[in-house]
């Protein structure tokens, strides 16, 4: 019997990066899972990859910065499954960088939308969902910029520090009520956003490897490995926590 067999589980950010990564190990250890992204050529090729193995996939195409289709992502991907045992709410972006004077209204908005509202408004939603099973475990995507100063990135910054404290604040409330919600904080990850990003440049890349005592940034898959630990009955006694996954980031 696989790890996750018949476990309903959603992944916001699916189609690329940590999301895919994550999808694609839920279904390996057996779960039936539904991806929704806002990258529609992307979604459905991730879902595409996974039954090629012989595994369940749907796609779910949504912008999860607006209320309303996060709200009606969330509640198609659930008819598809039949009930919610874990939600993985990944999907983010990094967006405008620089100091925070230089920052653009818009810039701040984009990101806070993206990031911190689309995570509010999917787990209002898969909290309904779980609340009325008894059960459930969500898994949020913060960052270690959401523990400490990453500067130059102050949108970002917010974005994830809100995620680290609606994280806590929501398995709080929920503790008794069989629902479980943890984050993680992810340092850099070898993904297509790192390396469109920070990691653009042999540079860059090197310069973010040398911020973590681990001396290189982290496969996806190494992210993943830890969100699926977060989301299994092995973490039962785990709520409210952010477990960093950083290769030492955090811990100097
Ligand atoms: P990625 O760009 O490879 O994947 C992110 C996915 O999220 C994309 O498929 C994108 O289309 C989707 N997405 C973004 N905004 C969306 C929206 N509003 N609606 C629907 N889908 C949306 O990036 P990644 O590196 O895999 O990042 C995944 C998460 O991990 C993000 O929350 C990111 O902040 C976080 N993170 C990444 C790193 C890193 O170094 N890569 C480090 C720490 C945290």
């Amino acid at each position: 019997m696989s790890r996750f067999s018949g476990k309903g589980v959603i992944v916001t950010g699916g189609a690329s990066g940590i999301g895919l990564a994550t999808a694609l190990a839920f279904a390996h250890g057996g779960a039936k899972v539904v991806i929704i992204d806002r990258q529609a050529g992307l979604g459905e090729h991730a879902a595409g990859e996974i039954r090629k193995f012989g595994g369940y996939a749907g796609f779910v195409h949504a912008d999860l910065s607006d209320a309303v289709h996060a709200r009606n992502a969330v509640l198609d991907a659930v008819d598809r499954l039949g009930h919610l045992d874990a939600a993985v709410n990944n999907a983010g972006m990094l967006g405008e960088i620089g100091k925070l004077a230089d920052i653009s209204v818009a810039g701040w908005h984009e990101v806070i939308e993206n990031n911190l509202s689309s995570v509010f408004y999917c787990m209002k939603e898969e909290i309904a969902v779980m609340l009325r099973q008894g059960r459930g475990a969500i898994v949020n995507i913060a960052s270690t910029a959401g523990l400490v100063a990453y500067p130059h990135a102050t949108p970002y910054v917010a974005s994830k520090f809100g995620i680290v404290g609606i994280t806590a604040t929501a398995a709080a409330e929920y503790a008794t009520q069989g629902i479980r919600v943890n984050a993680i904080a992810p340092g850099g990850v070898d993904t297509p956003l790192f390396r469109s990003t920070a990691g653009a440049t042999p540079e860059g890349a090197h310069r973010i490897a040398e911020m973590h005592p681990a001396r290189r940034v982290a496969q996806p898959g190494e992210i993943a490995a830890a969100v699926l630990f977060l989301a299994s009955d092995e973490a039962s006694f785990i709520t409210g926590t952010t477990l960093p996954v950083d290769g030492g980031w955090t811990a100097i």
